[in-house]
């Protein structure tokens, strides 16, 4: 259906940046702020490493992994907030947070056939969701190179592996710090050594620390700059 005059602009705002750095908790609240649309592109490279584990596709057959990830019925429903992610009817939103899965995601996301086709279905999704907040590692850089405002969240590792302990710790699972700051780390070290999609900081993106602030004043920070800098993108009032 072409889009009408009176149809809200199309608007991306892209955050990205580190393991633990809260991305997605800002992200999906600025979206919810803003009226637009929640997009956590880290889940979809989880389901990718959920896919391989259970396929038994050694995480570096890149090109297997595409296949099969390109050929699952890989979704969001999108009548739920935030959208939950779908493998079929199976809702994989809380497997894909498990340790097995976090512990071989970057090598999944390492490789270049997997990302081309995760990149196609952001991108598509984008198409059918054109007002959108999305977040990851490579929104601002490679995906949405033309994103009407892009963030960069970063924290110091500490800080960082701290909050994750909590969250797991909250969701009842036991936990070793000195594990989950390793994860991190490491997590940080491959994605930034990548040589496809690696994690950037933009240089157009605006810098933000969310070791000092908490989740509510990280979005506060991004609500103001957005509405200063977008004007006329008709966000919810
Ligand atoms: O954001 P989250 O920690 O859930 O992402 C899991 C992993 O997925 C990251 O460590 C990274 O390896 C990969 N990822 C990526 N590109 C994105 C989003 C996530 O490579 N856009």
């Amino acid at each position: 259906m072409p889009a009408s005059s009176s149809d809200p602009p199309r608007i991306v705002i892209t955050i990205d940046g580190p393991a633990g750095t809260g991305k997605s908790t800002v992200a999906h609240l600025l979206a919810t702020k803003l009226g637009l649309e929640f997009l956590d592109t880290g889940a979809m490279y989880r389901a990718a490493a959920l896919i391989a584990l259970e396929r038994d596709i050694v995480p570096d057959q890149g090109y297997d992994l595409g296949q099969a990830v390109d050929q699952a019925d890989l979704h969001f429903d999108w009548k739920t907030d935030p959208p939950r992610l779908m493998l079929a009817d199976r809702d994989v939103g809380k497997r894909i947070r498990d340790f097995d899965v976090s512990g071989i995601v970057s090598r999944v996301a390492a490789q270049p056939e997997l990302r081309r086709v995760l990149v196609n279905q952001q991108r598509r999704i984008a198409q059918r969701h054109p007002r959108l907040v999305s977040e990851g590692r490579d929104q601002g850089s490679v995906v949405f190179p033309d994103a009407d405002l892009k963030f960069y969240v970063h924290a110091d590792v500490a800080v960082r592996a701290n909050r994750r302990v909590a969250q797991l710790a909250a969701a009842g699972k036991s936990v070793d710090q000195a594990r989950i700051k390793q994860d991190i780390q490491e997590r940080d070290r491959l994605d930034a050594s990548r040589s496809d999609g690696p994690l950037v900081r933009p240089a157009d993106a605006v810098d933000i620390d969310t070791g000092s602030r908490s989740a509510a004043e990280v979005v506060s920070a991004m609500e103001k700059i957005a509405r200063q800098r977008l004007p006329h993108a008709g966000f919810r009032r």
